[in-house]
């Protein structure tokens, strides 16, 4: 057979399940087709999975259980670090497909998302080798100490906005600590998944030990949930699909990690360094069409500098690029699919409804040549609505921002906080004084200052209020992905 990751997407194919380390259709032989969202055409078919696969699936992953677990961690740790070579030796097919499947530009997934994917399998290799438990000395009278031990079968559920790097965000550490996994990704963007099937038969993972399910989420993803011998669930996506997944893991008693939804503020006073706030609030707004849960949607500005630094934010807009997500100038690509586009759109109806002025975009684009029948989005900047209606309030995850102004640290705090959500917040001020007492207060995750999106794996990840429960990265997700026994022995 030829190899997958050679393959060069040129016309339609079929992409299989992953199971017991080989590539198969699913059980009931059912396919569904996955849309190119820049062109508009076929790129594959998927396996229409069911609660039959997730069976053998599962079935596969606890065979392998007892063989992965008793792999030294010098012996787990060359396997993830081979997949993670693997990736990286093949930057060039990923990143082709990772652009073909969501519409982002190629450059993005050549530059971000395929080279962190890689990144996150080196980064939990050495976790593997480095994890360590706790001693608790109770003076003279016992040692107390923990020993972590993997869970089991443990499922991974991963989004569309970015496909590779969050579905190895939660893989490698699921499989750095020992566990078995039967992962599924984005119905819509389920192509780098497979690909990265062949590289992990390559690096020699055992077989079911990652098992890989296509499909859609509310019947292969609910089967996969509701399954009584998956343990543990990580799942990251919309707020909505949260609350469900919870409702049905939260009886059974699985541990489970929810990464969700967000309505990030973008806090700019009038000390801030404008030239960089507004380079980096250009990304913040628009990298990946303003699909990341971590896009800075809101944007509040201390009144003193509205006009400025609207003015001066637009005329950058301007200059961005909207097109064909292969072409090496492109800035902004298509958004995911055909629903979101439409979603989007009704979302930007809803603003002008609720008052907003629409300062640029607010429309979609026809990209002339092979991309007339794609779904772009001119990027979209909304100004004069209150701070409590919908749009102020609800995710949209497009190229949508609207703009705000406050008057004092107070007010801005009290927009920012004023919505369900807590993921994350940036915050632009040259005051360091003024940067703690914001950071302190802000109900979010993650805080970033004069800075964003800028990462270090090993700290905690995650949301407040609705925007998730639990933290990955690091020891946080080491320690999810493993029961913690503590022994003590009297002296
Ligand atoms: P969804 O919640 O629609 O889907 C996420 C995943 O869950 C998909 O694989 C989906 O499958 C699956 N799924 C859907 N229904 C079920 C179910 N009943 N049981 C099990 N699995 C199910 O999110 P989107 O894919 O639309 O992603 C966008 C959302 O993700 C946004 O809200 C964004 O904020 C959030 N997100 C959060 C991040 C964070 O770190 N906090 C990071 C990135 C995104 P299918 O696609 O086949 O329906």
């Amino acid at each position: 057979m030829k190899s997958i990751i050679e393959r060069t997407f040129d016309t339609p194919f079929a992409i299989q399940n992953f199971i017991d380390g080989k590539f198969v259709d699913s059980v009931n032989q059912m396919n569904f087709e996955n849309i190119n969202p820049a062109t508009g055409a076929m790129l594959c078919t998927v396996p229409d999975s069911d609660e039959k696969d997730v069976q053998k699936a599962i079935l596969a992953a606890q065979k392998a259980f007892p063989v992965w677990k008793n792999k030294s961690n010098e012996e787990r740790f060359r396997i993830l670090y081979v997949i993670a070579q693997g990736i990286m030796e093949n930057l060039d097919r990923f990143a082709l497909a990772e652009s073909l499947d969501t519409g982002k530009p190629l450059s993005l997934a050549k530059s971000v998302d395929i080279p962190r994917s890689a990144q996150n399998f080196e980064f939990f290799a050495t976790a593997t080798m480095q994890f360590a438990s706790e001693s608790h000395d109770m003076e003279g009278v016992a040692l107390n100490y923990t020993l972590r031990k993997p869970l089991g079968v443990v499922a991974c559920i991963s989004p569309w906005n970015l496909p590779l790097y969050l579905f190895s965000w939660k893989i490698a550490p699921a499989l750095a600590a020992g566990n078995c996994v039967v992962a599924k990704p984005s119905e819509v963007t389920p192509l780098t998944a497979y690909l990265l099937g062949e590289i992990c038969q390559k690096a020699g993972l055992p077989d079911g030990v990652l098992n890989i399910l296509h499909g859609f989420g509310h019947r292969v993803g609910a089967a996969l949930i509701a399954h009584p011998d998956i343990k543990a669930i990580s799942f990251t996506g919309g707020t909505a699909t949260g609350k469900q997944i919870a409702s049905v893991a939260a009886p059974q008693f699985k541990k489970l990690s929810l990464e969700l939804g967000g309505k990030n503020p973008n806090i700019i006073f009038a000390d801030a360094d404008l030239d960089q706030a507004i380079q980096t609030t250009i990304q913040s707004s628009f990298r990946n069409q303003g699909q990341i849960c971590l896009c800075g949607s809101r944007i509040l500005i201390e009144s003193s500098i509205y006009e400025q630094f609207k003015s001066r934010f637009l005329e950058k807009i301007g200059q961005l690029k909207v097109g064909n997500p292969l072409d090496s100038m492109t800035n902004v690509g298509a958004v995911v699919s055909k629903n979101h586009f439409h979603k989007v759109l009704d979302c930007i109806e809803l603003a002008k409804a609720e008052g907003g002025k629409i300062l640029t975009g607010g429309n979609s684009l026809k990209i002339e040549g092979n991309c007339e029948n794609g779904y772009f989005i001119a990027p979209t900047v909304i100004e004069g609505l209150p701070q409590h209606c919908r749009t102020n309030m609800e995710e949209i995850f497009g190229p949508v921002v609207t703009l705000q102004s406050f008057d004092n640290e107070e007010e801005a705090l009290t927009i920012a906080n004023g919505t369900n959500y807590g993921l994350s917040a940036t915050v632009w001020t040259q005051d360091i004084k003024k940067a703690h007492r914001m950071a302190n207060r802000l109900e979010a995750g993650i805080v970033w200052v004069n800075t964003w999106m800028l990462r270090d794996l090993r700290t905690p990840f995650g949301g407040v209020k609705q925007s998730g429960v639990g933290r990955e990265g690091g020891w946080e997700a080491m320690r999810f992905f493993t029961d913690a026994k503590n022994v003590v022995i009297k002296y």
